[in-house]
């Protein structure tokens, strides 16, 4: 074997042995909620798409539409040539629904966040960012060339700590956290940060990929926090809305600031029709129809009430398991029940904290959920 190869084999041997290598299943999503896996059919409880819009005839028909007017793909970069109809509009209706002054789309939430971080934070700043913030923003503090602190979970005490000490020695400071914490369904104290963000001349910038369309009147995060000041609000396509792509909401300046010089706005393609199209049909219906955004909360807190588990703030429910071949075996047994209940693992989350994550949906039926609860409560002492 050469020493490629020989690499990719013992490190693979590596996450075998602790349970923590991961694959690929062929997933075929029939709707909103059910998924055929190796010849079953099964409710999932771990798609992202919250209010089943992946599968909604007006959305599908947006991206079919959009895909008959513009091609199957926007071109090139935005600055370039593929700047098409489609994005102007969706940044309007975006920022339109968070109240924010304008918006600027990228190719996915990955994208934008790894994009907009270095845009704001250079060598002189500090970039200060939660415990549990999602992955890609982590990412996008490494970069920046901005020093990086870690506060303490959803500690506001902690980040204050570090300001107070700090703030001085550094010419701007970007706050980074989730609305909705990806892993663990709570919300960050955006009132709060807002607040404390204020005093010592922080930018606040939240994550509300897991808020926009389920919280807040469908709003999202800030919405559901009272609307405290939160200058960056940035999210994604692919979640409630139900297609993919990502965003920002800011003021004018700072969205022509990322046009011109965020690095993943500059040198990756625009995103296609079809994403832009349906994320405009789906806003539409987020808009319209407040009762179907309350719909994924209320199944979470019918779930979390029929096992005594803590209220949920959120769509997102999980049930700490501890060791990665427990979750395993955990996620193995639901699926034998007929529930896609996907086991999460580090290091998607802290070591000996791995879970099974429910994410609840607008078209999950009463019955199954009651029936999920109590599947549920004969595989894990909760
Ligand atoms: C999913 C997710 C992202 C990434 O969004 P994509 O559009 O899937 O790249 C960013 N932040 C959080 C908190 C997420 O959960």
């Amino acid at each position: 074997m050469n020493s490629l190869d020989q690499f990719a084999a013992a490190k693979l041997a590596e996450l075998d042995a602790a349970h923590l290598r991961r694959r690929l299943a062929p997933s075929t999503r029939e709707d909103g909620v059910h998924i055929m896996r190796n010849g079953r059919r099964l409710i999932s409880f771990s798609c992202n798409d919250y209010l089943n819009l992946t599968h909604h005839p007006a959305v599908k028909a947006a991206a079919i539409a959009a895909i008959n007017l513009y091609g199957a793909g926007s071109g090139g970069s935005r600055l370039v040539t593929g700047n098409h109809p489609l994005l102007v509009v969706l940044e309007e209706r975006l920022a339109r629904i968070k109240g924010m002054r304008a918006a600027c789309v990228f190719g996915s939430g990955y994208l934008a966040n790894t994009g907009i971080v270095p845009a704001l934070a250079g060598a002189k700043d500090l970039l200060l960012i939660d415990e549990l913030a999602h992955a890609c923003l982590f990412a996008g503090t490494q970069l920046s060339p901005a020093k990086t602190m870690v506060f303490r979970h959803n500690d506001v005490a902690h980040a204050e700590e570090i300001l107070a000490a700090s703030r001085k020695t550094y010419r701007h400071v970007l706050l980074l956290t989730d609305g909705v914490f990806s892993m663990d369904g709570d919300r960050a104290p955006l009132d709060a940060l807002s607040a404390l963000c204020a005093a010592y001349d922080v930018w606040l910038m939240s994550d509300d990929a897991h808020g926009l369309g389920v919280i807040g009147g469908g709003r999202g995060s800030v919405a559901a926090s009272g609307d405290p000041p939160v200058p960056l609000q940035m999210g994604t396509l692919s979640k409630a809305i139900g297609g993919y792509g990502g965003y920002l909401c800011a003021s004018a300046g700072v969205i022509d600031l990322m046009k011109t010089r965020a690095r993943t706005v500059i040198y990756s393609t625009g995103l296609p029709p079809a994403s832009a199209g349906a994320a405009i049909a789906a806003l539409k219906i987020i808009e319209s129809e407040p009762e179907l955004t309350a719909k994924p909360l209320a199944k979470a807190q019918a779930f979390c009430a029929a096992l005594g588990l803590p209220e949920p703030q959120s769509p997102i429910v999980p049930v700490i398991v501890g060791a990665p071949e427990a979750a395993l075996e955990a996620s193995q047994k639901l699926a034998e029940a007929g529930f896609l209940v996907t086991a999460i693992r580090p290091p998607t989350v802290p070591a000996g904290t791995a879970r099974l994550r429910f994410a609840f949906t607008a078209g999950h039926a009463d019955e199954d959920v009651a029936r999920l609860a109590q599947a549920l409560r004969d595989i894990v002492k909760l």
